[in-house]
């Protein structure tokens, strides 16, 4: 058998044709361009990678995009002063600090001074409350992105097995809130789960973010699962070139998985995409407009 492969760039293009339908409305029937504001301190070249490509596509589906790009060595009383300027700042529905910081700023105490309903990548600790309580929330991208690709190509997921692969705030404990919110019985596994293979064994849906080149086996997986690859992992090949991968043994779960998101083209274009799906939604909340279908949830 051949995993169906799920297409995650083509269906964060149909979310992105979506996102830009809705703006374009609001603009037209309310007068309201949503914003996004993204700050970068530092020069870390990924992150510089990331905030370009947010910027390019937030004004891409019609919205605003400020960037703040501070220096390495800003105090965490400028960043506050920033964050509190934007916070008060009515054409901005979104913030993003982009991560990770400069170690001499408090990343928990930076993110929890963004207001939680602009938090639009949804770290903030009222974000996380209102998940975890079954809440309204601003759920982070990932996970989110994860689990529209799952409803679309699994339908309803009530009563499955998932197990999760990895517990971090931003990845793997968002997910698994999201899934037991979707009636799964939900595993969450870490570098402490013994018998990991026989977990994954058991699973029909299995999402791991662990951050390890090609680290869940193929024969781990149940024939026919449904297998999301959050993991972004780049390997040296012989010929000294590198290339992305994922945490899933891709060629070998393809044979045995019903289902499996490919790495690149899987779960990181939608990450982007539920990022302007998210400032929408965020944009509509604070002008108690309803909320675009499809776009949270
Ligand atoms: P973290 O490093 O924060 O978390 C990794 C998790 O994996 C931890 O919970 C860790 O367990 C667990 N883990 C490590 N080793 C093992 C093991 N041997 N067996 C089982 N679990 C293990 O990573 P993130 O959650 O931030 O990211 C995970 C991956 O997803 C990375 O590759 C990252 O690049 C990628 N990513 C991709 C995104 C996208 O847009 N596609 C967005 C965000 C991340 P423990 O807690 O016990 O240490």
């Amino acid at each position: 058998m051949t995993a169906q492969i799920i297409d995650g760039k083509a269906f964060a293009g149909t979310l992105r044709e979506r996102i830009a339908t809705h703006v374009a409305h609001l603009k037209q029937q309310h007068g309201i361009t949503p914003g996004l504001a993204v700050v970068l301190v530092g020069e870390d070249p990924a992150s510089q990678i990331y905030v370009r490509s947010k910027g390019k596509q937030t004004l891409e589906a019609g919205m605003n995009s400020y960037e703040h790009k501070l220096s390495a060595d800003t105090t965490e009383a400028e960043l506050l002063a920033l964050i509190s300027q934007l916070n008060a700042d009515p054409q901005v529905h979104g913030i993003l600090v982009q991560l990770p910081l400069p170690e001499h700023l408090n990343e928990a105490l930076v993110i929890n001074a963004i207001d939680s309903a602009k938090d639009v990548d949804g770290f903030h600790i009222s974000n996380a409350g209102l998940l975890a309580t079954g809440q309204k929330a601003m759920v982070p991208c990932t996970p989110l992105g994860c689990l529209m690709l799952l409803r679309e190509f699994c339908g309803n997921l009530s009563g499955q097995n998932a197990v999760v692969i990895g517990r971090s705030n931003i990845v793997g404990k968002p997910m698994a809130q999201l899934l037991l919110r979707d009636s799964c019985t939900v595993t969450i596994a870490h570098s402490k789960t013994r018998n990991l293979q026989e977990i994954v064994r058991g699973a029909d849906i299995v999402v791991a973010a662990v951050g390890r080149p090609l680290f869940i086996q193929g024969e781990w997986i149940k024939p026919g699962a449904t297998v999301i690859d959050v993991g972004i992992n780049r390997i040296e090949q012989g010929d000294g070139s590198t290339r992305l991968v994922g945490d899933i043994n891709f060629d070998a779960a393809k044979e045995i998985a019903g289902a499996i998101t490919p790495v690149p083209g899987g779960v990181g274009p939608m990450t982007i995409a539920c990022l302007l799906a998210n400032t929408v939604t965020a944009c509509c909340r604070m002008h108690s407009l309803p909320e675009p279908e499809g776009l949270s949830v």
